[in-house]
């Protein structure tokens, strides 16, 4: 009985498919009709079909509802651009009538660039949609700053320029790191890109402020008081990220870290552009003082309770 049982399951996947010859056909449903295991075993099979049926019927939905959708975001964009061009002819025609050249009219242009890398682009774009949302929303900015920037026969460009970019590079970067980039030195060290192009681009804020302003002279103070919280922010990110410890400890060492911030930080800044009266403990900065050294002593409480546990967690997996 067991090799029939045997011979019969070979049969099943070909008597399913119907392309068992009727002699098999007939075995295989004679020896079903009395055998439990075997009868089991098709309906088993039967409904694996099923739910392979089911899965390739459901990919095939959203397989059209995805072109669908897309074809008709791709319609959607193109009638935006189609509608943003309406401006853009119609200034074309009047600077050319009242100037007789173009000025203006390149305003009126860029402006448009803007409007549409923020409704055009995300719904043309196959993919990467924020990427490149983020992409062209940054080059037609800067191009509208450049155009307005010749318009107004201003210095600004710079200045208004890296401004974008350091606030770009701040709150869109991350993001943009987290999502695109392939795995492996950057993705794992995201803070460090963005702290690089963070300090990179206020380095450069203060180069085109002083190119604005004709004049160094303010440059190097200015680099000495953002130093501070610059560097200071610098060493939050290395206890955070790469200090050897559990995140208790790593939490109490920033926690006291911060508070010798803010207890340094007015007196240092003080110091830097010239009154060094200003004093740690006096009784103008007392406030300050409470609210540093408590949030330095917590710190402190925290790093060495993280340290306690930490240990007593380790001892107990080696006693494991
Ligand atoms: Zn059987």
């Amino acid at each position: 009985m067991k090799n029939i049982c045997d011979i019969v399951q070979d049969l099943l996947p070909l008597y399913l498919d119907g392309i068992c010859s009727e002699g098999s056909c007939e075995f295989v449903e004679e020896h079903i009709s009395e055998c439990e295991k075997c009868s089991g075993t098709l309906s088993k099979l039967k409904n694996t079909e099923y739910d392979k049926e089911i899965i390739d019927e459901k990919e095939k939905v959203i397989q059209y509802t995805y072109k669908k959708t897309k074809q008709r975001t791709f319609l959607a964009g193109g009638v935006i651009a189609g509608i943003l061009m309406i401006p853009v002819v119609i200034c074309l025609i009047v600077n050319l009538a009242t100037g007789h050249a173009l000025n203006w009219f390149f305003i009126v242009l860029t402006s448009l660039m803007v409007t549409a890398s923020l409704t055009v682009v995300p719904l043309m774009a196959a993919d990467k949609k924020f990427l490149y949302t983020t992409l062209s929303f940054v080059a037609a900015l800067l191009l509208l700053f450049g155009v307005c920037c010749i318009y107004t026969k201003g210095r600004w460009f710079f200045v208004a320029s890296v401004s974008v970019l350091l606030g770009m590079a701040t709150v869109i970067l991350p993001i943009l790191v987290q999502k695109y980039f392939p795995s492996g030195f950057w993705k794992r060290n995201k803070g460090l890109l963005v702290y690089c192009a963070d300090t990179v681009l206020l380095l450069l804020l203060f180069l085109s402020i002083a190119v604005y302003l004709k004049s160094t002279g303010f440059l190097i103070i200015a680099l000495k008081i953002a130093a501070v919280p610059v560097l200071s922010m610098w060493i939050m990110l290395l206890i955070i990220r790469y200090l050897r410890a559990n995140k208790a400890v790593r939490t109490g060492v920033a926690m006291s870290f911060f508070g010798a911030f803010v207890l340094v930080i007015n007196p240092l800044i003080n110091y830097i552009i010239g009154y060094p009266e200003y004093l740690y403990f006096s009784s103008d900065n007392y406030i300050n003082t409470i609210i540093s050294l408590g949030l330095a002593a917590a710190g402190i409480i925290v790093m060495i309770a993280g340290a306690v546990i930490g240990k007593i967690i380790k001892n107990r997996k080696d006693q494991v």
